[in-house]
């Protein structure tokens, strides 16, 4: 039983510690984060574990422990993470999003952590090369995207419209089934899924366009130590040399 009593107080001042230590702008708060659900190498389901995982689930995870703050995830999708921190549900979303000057008029982002663009994805033996080919066609996006955004603005000129879908996956299987008859999607993500995944899709733009970079957000005006925790937390992680053991971990 003493033994008992002297792990509990042990247990209690190290609590009390870590609590004096931490940052004391946070309360002991726990933050609510939305993610997408199925944006590998950023956030998918493991199979084995049944737990999301990915560099975006890692990369924050890296960040609230160097900084010391709680937060408690929830993979829901892209479009569902914007609404939910639109709506104030969530204090923030870490989810492949690309930092745009149009999206900064509603979102406060955190400084970039991944560069990345998008690239044109058609089935494998297709004779769409290039947006010039789409006249008359059908392409797929993904709700909320850049992708789906550069897609509206170039649409009229080379005479395809477009079907939108809540998922990648979705996106991809409408390709792979010809539902429609190419997608855009961010590079890094349908590289993954073409070699991971085995699908019979084939990236034909030769570079990425619109390359940007990938940012935490919260609603604008909204949680300013967030934003300030994830600077710190990223400078921290990037200099101690975990930012760049977590990018290795997935081939970067
Ligand atoms: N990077 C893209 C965007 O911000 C796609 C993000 C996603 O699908 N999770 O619009």
């Amino acid at each position: 039983m003493k033994k008992f009593f002297a792990l509990v107080l042990a247990i209690l001042m190290v609590a009390s510690l870590a609590a004096c230590n931490g940052t004391s702008n946070t309360d002991g708060k726990t933050y609510v984060i939305y993610s997408d659900n199925a944006f590998a190498p950023f956030e998918y389901l493991d199979e084995a574990s049944g737990e999301y995982v990915g560099l975006d689930m890692d990369i924050f995870a890296a960040i609230a422990e160097d900084q010391g703050f709680a937060y408690e995830m929830h993979n829901e999708g892209f479009d569902a993470s914007m609404g939910a921190v639109q709506s104030g549900q969530a204090d923030g979303m870490i989810a492949g999003m690309t930092i745009t000057d149009e999206r900064r008029e509603s979102y406060d982002f955190a400084e970039g952590y991944f560069e990345d663009g998008q690239v044109l994805v058609v089935k494998n033996g297709s004779d769409i090369k290039d947006f010039d080919d789409l006249d008359g066609k059908t392409i797929a996006c993904k709700t909320s995207t850049v992708g789906g955004e550069y897609a509206e603005s170039i649409k009229d000129e080379y005479g395809f419209t477009i079907n939108y879908y809540e998922g990648s996956n979705e996106m991809y299987q409408a390709v792979v089934t010809g539902a429609d008859a190419a997608c855009i999607e961010d590079f890094s993500v349908i590289g993954w899924a073409i070699n991971s995944e085995d699908l019979p899709l084939t990236i034909v733009t030769e570079d990425p366009f619109n390359n940007s970079f990938y940012g935490f957000a919260v609603k604008k005006g909204t949680n300013p130590e967030l934003i300030e925790m994830f600077n710190a937390g990223l400078a921290n992680i990037k200099e101690n040399g975990t930012y760049d053991e977590l990018l290795a971990k997935y081939g970067y």
